[in-house]
């Protein structure tokens, strides 16, 4: 196994804008990184850097602690698994997932261990002489698994490997890489622009935008201290609300009336006039269903409902607002870029189930003040 260095890893197509900008990272060995972000933030291109698929315009990518950027593929000890899978269709489960031990012209009595031992993790074994068009995605994708574990690569890659299958099978195939990587403990480098799949899979996950690392951090970390707007609102769903508000003093003015800031935040907004509130929809209640103690640790407003979503457990409430023209701007950028037009038009809450609000109708909402974030609209910093 391996660990997996970045030193200032640029990419550059021709002439054009760097896919890949300043890239530095350490992948340590045994751990499960996620690159994520929307499409074209250089992802795909970073991971095909790593395997060799790609030459790497300037920096070094160490392996190991070895500079791999003049090795081909091959020569990396790297198993990549791909979106589509790249079985074999004329050869069976057995052969397809052996194949990389016959190219290297095992014995016969390696193959048939190496393989047994792999299919049997992968609950593969019912099926090894099956041909690939007769299995489901899931077990395809066990298949292609198969083969990169038979090799005792150094690292997995895996490029979107969920993104053909439907929810359902997309749930359970991620709760087996998970289990499997921390079975075979093996340094994993996993692409995907989902950002569920980002938070459940790995140890930490890399957020990239048009080719610059936004935060390397723990999938808890991202979410409690996101360090910009950016990250803040790709990590989440529904994402974070972002409320423009002026500063005076310890009082944010936002659409929805004041928010007292404690001594520490009012510290860190001090001088400034204009800022965007971060404020998660769980963040909000039901003020009728906050008990008094807690109550005071908050603020409360009333805002008419658009519109209720229950879902059993809780329920989402829509509450519309307009942006200033001074913030909308860059959160019209924001919203393109996280496909979510709602960042500027309206906050969803979500609030207990039992709440008895109406679409259509004045609340009174309770939000904690507590966990507020503060962003820098210009820069994006998170101020907080
Ligand atoms: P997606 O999720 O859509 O696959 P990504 O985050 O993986 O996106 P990349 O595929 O790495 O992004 O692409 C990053 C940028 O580089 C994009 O702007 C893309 O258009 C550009 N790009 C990728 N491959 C090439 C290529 N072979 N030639 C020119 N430009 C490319």
């Amino acid at each position: 196994m391996a660990s997996i260095e970045m030193r200032n890893i640029v990419k550059k197509y021709g002439d054009g804008f760097p896919a890949v900008n300043d890239v530095s990272m350490d992948i340590a060995d045994g751990e499960f990184m996620i690159l994520v972000g929307p499409s074209g933030c250089g992802k795909s291109t970073l991971l095909r850097m790593i395997v060799g698929l790609e030459d790497i315009t300037s920096g070094d990518m160490v392996i190991g602690g070895n500079r791999v950027n003049d090795k081909a593929p091959r020569e990396r000890n790297l198993s990549m698994v791909f979106q589509n899978y790249a079985l074999y269709p004329h050869l069976s489960v057995f052969e397809n997932i052996a194949f990389p031990l016959r190219l290297a012209k095992a014995p016969e009595d390696e193959v048939k261990r190496k393989v047994t031992e792999a299919s049997d993790v992968l609950e593969l074994g019912e099926h090894l002489d099956r041909k690939p068009a007769n299995l489901s995605g899931g077990q395809r994708q066990r298949v292609a698994m198969g083969r990169a574990i038979v090799r005792d690569a150094d690292a997995f890659l895996f490029d979107e490997p969920l993104s053909n299958l439907d929810a359902k099978l997309r749930g359970q195939m991620r709760t087996e890489i998970s289990r499997l990587q921390r079975r075979l403990g093996i340094t994993t480098v996993y692409v995907t622009h989902d950002q569920t799949e980002a938070m459940t899979l790995g140890d930490r996950v890399c957020v990239l935008r048009k080719g610059v690392i936004q935060q390397v951090a723990s999938p808890r970390e991202l979410y409690e201290q996101p360090v910009n707007l950016f990250v803040a609102g790709f990590i989440g769903s529904p994402p974070m609300n972002f409320l423009p508000a002026t500063v005076s003093g310890a009082t944010l003015q936002t659409p929805f009336g004041p928010i007292e800031l404690d001594a520490t935040r009012a510290e860190q907004v001090a001088g400034r006039e204009l800022v965007l509130v971060g404020i998660r929809p769980e963040y909000f209640e039901d003020a009728s269903l906050v008990d008094g103690a807690k109550r005071d640790l908050g603020t409360t407003f009333t805002a008419k409902v658009d519109v209720t979503e229950w879902l059993g457990d809780s329920q989402y409430a829509y509450i519309p607002y307009e942006a200033p023209p001074e913030v909308d701007a860059q959160l019209k950028e924001l919203s393109r870029e996280l496909d979510s037009d709602q960042l500027r038009t309206q906050a969803i809450v979500s609030i207990d189930s039992t709440s008895r609000i109406r679409e259509g109708r004045e609340a009174e909402f309770w939000l904690d003040a507590r966990k507020i974030h503060v962003f820098d609209p210009e820069s994006g910093q998170n101020l907080t």
